[in-house]
């Protein structure tokens, strides 16, 4: 409620260089998001192309190769402008922000990629959503329903972590929450996962994983911003 109240005192500015006028992102800082055209990209890991490091491909492969997804693809790569912009939806409470990623989302996808199924966000830890009193993923999964006509079902739980684990490193705990990732119901035919980074996908493959194990036939992993 404050950071809303703030949100409409506070002049606009973009979130990324801080620039007076425009809010979430200047024209100069939107020129700068490295747009991931879908035809130069790999479908599997969305990826610019060649994915697998280069060599004709004597490299090291595609690392979405065995995922349990369809495809996975996002318009932005996470440098520059998109990082500030993915932090203020995460930190500051910038909501405006996911309007504007889904509206990207929605004028790049690849034809067919949001032409059905529901849109499932991949739930942030419950302690971590709390604390923001909001789910990043869940707000850019709303804003793409408007954008794209698909309704967002909330298909994902992820279990907090248990006290005996409290002892344990932050690697341990990470990967605890990943593998906690679970259905709530059995899932519909075709998914669509919401998230608003794709860096390593693990927690992307454990929400596709947890999805096909209780009946999704095909699963694609949508996000807003893709860490190359
Ligand atoms: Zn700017
Ligand atoms: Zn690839």
């Amino acid at each position: 409620m404050l950071r809303a109240l703030t949100g409409l005192l506070a002049p606009p500015a973009c979130l990324a260089c801080r620039a007076p006028g425009t809010t979430p992102l200047c024209a100069a800082c939107r020129r700068a998001l490295r747009v991931l055209r879908p035809e130069a990209v790999c479908p599997r890991c969305g990826l610019p192309r060649p994915c697998d490091g280069g060599g004709g491909g004597r490299g090291r492969g595609c690392p979405a190769a065995d995922a349990p997804w369809a495809r996975a693809w996002a318009p932005v790569a996470y440098t520059g402008p998109a990082t500030a912009l993915v932090a203020a939806l995460k930190f500051r409470g910038a909501l405006p922000c996911a309007s504007l990623m889904a509206a990207q989302v929605a004028a790049l996808a690849p034809p067919g990629l949001l032409a059905g199924g529901v849109l499932a966000p991949v739930p942030t830890h419950p302690a971590r959503a709390r604390r923001r009193g909001y789910d990043q993923a869940d707000v850019l999964a709303c804003a793409l329903a408007r954008r794209s006509g698909l309704a967002v079902e909330a298909c994902l739980t992820r279990a907090g972590p248990r006290s005996r684990q409290l002892g344990a490193g932050r690697a341990e705990r990470l990967q605890d929450g990943r593998l906690h990732l679970r259905c709530r119901r059995a899932p519909p035919s075709r998914v669509v996962l919401v998230d608003d980074v794709h860096t390593t996908g693990a927690t992307l493959r454990a929400a596709a994983a947890a999805l096909r194990r209780g009946g999704a036939a095909e699963v694609v992993a949508v996000t807003w911003a893709r860490t190359l």
